[in-house]
């Protein structure tokens, strides 16, 4: 039977293990997979290189027209990869210094404004999965399946750790504690889609679930998501 291709959001708070899930995800149903974050974290990386004052809102938005993203697919790894302005800045984005920043830029409504217009066109179809902040809540609040996960910070901070180390990014645990808990501040008390989760979204707890726990959760979440589709002719 042909099943609907839907849209699958996964919020929750700073290294939750959300791109894991929705990367695992979007490869067992063959979907799009979304880093909504990565559009954040590119901005950020252009501000910070260009001196932009992010307090100016002229700034802002001269930045923005200045601006392109785009995610392109690498065979390799078998994932698409953040370009800036036709640059490959995957690695960029995850550094220490976009990651200190990223939060206060993510406040700015025009940003936010520009990254949702592209994040809906890429769902436009459906057939995604994408993990972020406000992805059930504001870029796709009728997403067929809205997961939000949790973890305890201290094994989120063990992840992500581990993560930086397999990527040779340098980060200390300590540095990475004090990150994690203000980006989770600024992210849900801003005034613009903050952080929270939507009425209708599931939580998964993932502390002690391995990643095959958790898609196996999360697939079987998805599969009673999608209605047979209407056949066409
Ligand atoms: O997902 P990731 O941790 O890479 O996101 C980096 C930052 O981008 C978040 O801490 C948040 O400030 C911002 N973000 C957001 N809305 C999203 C995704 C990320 O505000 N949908």
């Amino acid at each position: 039977m042909q099943q609907q291709q839907i849209i699958i959001a996964v919020d929750g708070y700073a290294s939750c293990g959300k791109s894991t899930l929705a990367k695992d995800l979007a490869r067992n149903l063959e979907y799009i997979y979304l880093d909504s974050g990565a559009m954040y974290r590119a901005v950020t990386l252009y501000c910070l290189r260009n001196n932009i004052d992010i307090m100016q809102i002229n700034e802002i938005n001269t930045a923005l027209e200045n601006i392109q993203i785009d995610f392109r697919y690498n065979a390799e790894i078998g994932f698409s990869e953040t370009y800036l302005n036709g640059e490959n800045v995957e690695r960029l984005i995850r550094s220490k210094e976009v990651s200190d920043r990223v939060s206060e830029v993510a406040v700015i409504a025009e940003i936010r404004v520009f990254c949702v217009e592209q994040q809906r066109n890429i769902g436009k179809n459906r057939g995604l999965c994408c993990d972020g902040r406000d992805i059930g809540t504001v870029v796709f609040p009728d997403a067929e399946l809205k997961i939000f996960l949790t973890a305890d910070m201290d094994i989120r901070a063990k992840r992500r750790f581990e993560e930086l180390q397999r990527k040779n990014i340098e980060m200390t645990y300590d540095e990475i504690v004090a990150n994690l808990k203000k980006r989770d501040h600024i992210d849900s008390t801003r005034e613009h889609s903050p952080l929270r989760k939507a009425a209708d979204a599931i939580e998964i707890n993932n502390s002690y679930l391995s990643q095959t726990e958790q898609l196996k959760k999360a697939l079987s979440l998805a599969r009673k998501a999608m209605v047979p589709a209407k056949q066409l002719d």
